[in-house]
């Protein structure tokens, strides 16, 4: 029978595979950018307040640049003229990435059913969690983000998320 390293030298020693170590570190530590357009943003500012506090979960530093962030948070409507600027801020997050689509308006255009508004921004790059509500409450916010930690949980590094190209209305 083989004697494992935590045999040999007892609780002194914890071994852990690479890629549970680095999914432990990406959940903790999200770097989210926020794409507020509308009221939906408005609601997003009190989960950042002491009140529901997301720095809870590691997540209070908002980027202000997607080259430095690996969470984009889409809250409100998403007009036809913003959705090539949308998709440019998503190309330039480096990989992993992650998207949370937050409100209606963001996951479906909502009410504005008309011919500016984008109906839907899964049309133009890939959404990981979709939060209903307008607005959604807090709650839903950080619902969304405990979502987020448990898919980066299940993430393999040598997942290949350059895979993952999608090809949306933008491309066609
Ligand atoms: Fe505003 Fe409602 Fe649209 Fe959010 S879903 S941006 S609250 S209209």
């Amino acid at each position: 029978m083989a004697v494992g390293a935590e045999a040999i030298f007892g609780e002194s020693l914890i071994t852990t595979k690479l890629d549970s170590a680095i999914s432990w570190a990406r959940e903790s530590s999200m770097w989210p950018y926020i794409f507020g357009t509308a009221c939906c943003a408005i609601e997003f500012m009190s989960v950042a307040s002491s009140k529901y506090d997301i720095s809870r979960f590691g997540a209070e530093v908002v980027r202000f640049s997607p080259r430095q962030a690996d969470l984009l948070i889409i809250a409100g409507t998403v007009s036809y003229k913003q959705a090539p600027i949308l998709k440019k801020i998503y190309d330039q997050m480096s990989e992993p990435k992650w998207v949370i689509s937050a409100g209606a308006c963001a996951c479906s255009g909502g009410f504005y059913d008309n011919y500016t508004t984008l109906q839907g921004i899964d049309s133009i790059i890939p959404v990981d969690v979709y939060v209903a509500g307008c607005p959604p409450r807090p709650e839903a916010f950080l619902d969304a983000l405990l979502e987020i930690q448990k898919i980066q949980a299940s993430q393999s590094l040598l997942e290949d998320r350059a895979k993952r190209v999608f090809k949306g209305a933008l491309d066609a």
